[in-house]
């Protein structure tokens, strides 16, 4: 029955019917977990001390600076990438390790009406997502059939809000997962206003969009602190774009941009950049070098990570609610959730302790995945990852 609702929503843009009605019924519909959402945090000191407070770290780990890479259109290339990826690591400033990882930007259909997903040879099949996804990965909407309203070749979506929903439903009823970042298909840019309207937080593009201004505006490294509210609404984020894999001159371009942004990133002046690829002429080799290059140049002051990862963090530390309670030598920080939209992933947060005293233990409650911290540098990492959705839809 599923099935054939959803087949009949597919096929609306064809048989003609206006979907706005019935888009604004679902959303009304959705459902939002029940409170409260908390996690409390126990920080023991050596002594009584004279002062001690929390403030959540500007970037996640401390990181100084962030990476992010995506490939484009259902590559199946992505999964040789994760197996790379997973072998380079950076560190959560307490010594645990994380792996890189990367971001896909799928369609649902190809130009010719052929179900990605389902069709092996076409793409990525639904099965083969759950690695990416369970590897740290994640999956940006990239449209449902990669076409434009108006266009030449045939083939047109009824409407860019129906189009990007679609694709958001396919994925949840096939992989259980709740896309919020879009990925501009070619130069279509008239759907990221709809992206922002559904509750995108971000759209990822090479190319310019007068809609709203993109971070970086016109070079390749961006700084963080320009990107201001990441909370109100859609950000653009412009990357470069490493079109050819056999193309060594080209590849070592993208490499000194890398070295640019981490020779320009300190713990106080925080740069991004950003690389989306379609895979061509992709090698395994010239692949694991290119990783080998930015893993040795980063020194791990990176955030090897997704957008979505990095903006549902900055979202995090702004929507989460603490508390700092100090009570003789114990320091207790009270976290509250229960504003965070419910397609929220990655609801981990860095803390820093400071104070006068020394740090001897921290511990948790409450509903958290686990934590970890350096009692040297008082950073505190709270695990909290999100993967069961209620909806496709988001609640912006
Ligand atoms: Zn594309």
């Amino acid at each position: 029955m599923k099935k054939l609702i959803f087949l009949i929503f597919t096929l609306l843009p064809f048989i003609g019917i206006c979907q706005n009605p019935m888009i604004q019924v679902i959303i009304a519909s959705r459902k939002k977990p029940l409170p409260p959402d908390s996690v409390t945090i126990t920080v023991t000191f050596s002594n009584t001390p004279n002062s001690a407070s929390s403030d959540f770290a500007e970037i996640k780990y401390n990181k100084e600076g962030i990476f992010n890479f995506e490939i484009d259109d259902n590559k199946s290339q992505c999964l040789l990438m994760e197996s790379i990826l997973s072998n380079f690591h950076y560190t959560d400033g307490t010594g645990l390790n994380h792996n890189y990882t990367a971001a896909t930007a799928i369609n649902g259909y190809t130009f010719s009406g052929i179900e990605i997903g389902q069709n092996s040879g076409t793409g990525m099949i639904y099965a083969e997502y759950s690695t990416l996804i369970s590897s740290g990965w994640d999956v940006m909407n990239h449209s449902n059939r990669h076409v434009d309203l108006i266009n030449s070749n045939g083939i047109n979506i009824i409407g860019y809000k129906e189009d990007i929903l679609t694709l958001n439903e396919l994925y949840f009823n096939n992989i259980n997962y709740t896309i919020n970042c879009f990925v501009v298909p070619s130069n279509y840019t008239n759907f990221v206003p709809h992206a922002d309207e559904l509750g995108f937080l971000v759209s990822s593009s090479s190319g310019n969009d007068p809609y709203k201004p993109a971070f970086p505006a016109s070079v390749q490294v961006g700084t963080v602190s320009n990107i201001v509210s990441p909370d109100s609404g859609l950000i653009q984020l412009k990357r470069g774009f490493l079109h050819n894999w056999s193309d060594q001159a080209h590849i070592n371009g993208f490499i000194s941009h890398f070295k640019n942004m981490v020779d320009n990133s300190s713990p106080i002046d925080n740069k991004f950049y950003r690389v989306g690829t379609h895979a061509d002429n992709f090698s395994s080799t010239v692949f694991t070098n290119f990783i080998d290059s930015l893993h040795n140049i980063s020194g791990d002051r990176i955030w090897f990570t997704t957008a979505r990862e990095w903006m549902e963090y900055r979202y995090c530390t702004r929507e989460v609610v603490k508390k700092d309670t100090l009570i003789g030598n114990t320091l207790l920080i009270q976290l509250n959730y229960d504003q965070i939209r419910e397609d929220i992933r990655w609801r981990d947060l860095s803390l820093n302790i400071s104070t006068d005293a020394t740090i001897i233990d921290v511990t948790f409650s409450g509903n958290a995945d686990s934590l970890t911290y350096n009692p040297n540098s008082g950073l505190i990492n709270v695990y909290k990852q999100n993967l069961i959705f209620n909806s496709y839809l988001l609640d912006p």
